[in-house]
């Protein structure tokens, strides 16, 4: 049993090879139903603490529709890997973005060599989102002070490399 995260961040329980998304939570019980819940009614529910999880009551048999995935349940640990990248090459300008997503994908996509598990990534637009959303995780947040302020060249740079913010005050 492990956690895993969705493209929109949220944890995704997997056990079995199949995933989970937390409903309701009740006292010390996690309640989760499947991920697959258009065609799928199977639920779950485990302890709260989810850095213990244990499973109190196994739906692995009430799935339907659908078969356990384990290969799924990998592509969302290479997506894993995608986000860190994106968190830690932040700075890249926006002109060359498609080329920096390449490098990207390059890195944690290419080092897949299951082709089942590269057809279960996600559609490139939301590679596109998902690296677009992390890289803003990992640039500087709002400062608190004016002398917190440091600006990195790709922000002071134009297109064509000549400088456009030379004096910022507020
Ligand atoms: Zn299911």
């Amino acid at each position: 049993m492990e956690l895993v995260e969705s493209n929109k961040g949220k944890q995704l329980l997997c056990f079995r090879g199949f995933q989970y998304s937390q409903h309701s939570t009740k006292g010390e019980k996690l309640y989760w139903r499947c991920v697959e819940r258009k065609v799928c009614n199977a639920r779950c529910h485990t302890n709260a603490d989810l850095n213990n999880l244990r499973m109190l009551k196994d739906g692995t048999d009430g799935h339907i529709n659908h078969e356990a995935d384990h290969r799924a349940i990998e592509a969302r640990k290479v997506m894993r890997g995608v986000k860190r990248a994106a968190e830690e090459h932040p700075n890249e300008p926006p002109q060359r973005t498609k080329s920096h997503h390449h490098q990207l994908l390059r890195t944690a996509v290419g080092a897949v060599t299951d082709p089942e598990v590269r057809a279960r990534l996600p559609e490139r637009n939301t590679m596109r989102r998902v690296i677009n959303l992390h890289q803003n995780r990992g640039r500087p947040r709002n400062p608190r002070e004016l002398q917190d302020i440091v600006l990195d060249a790709p922000y002071t740079t134009t297109r064509r490399g000549t400088r456009f913010l030379l004096f910022d005050s507020v």
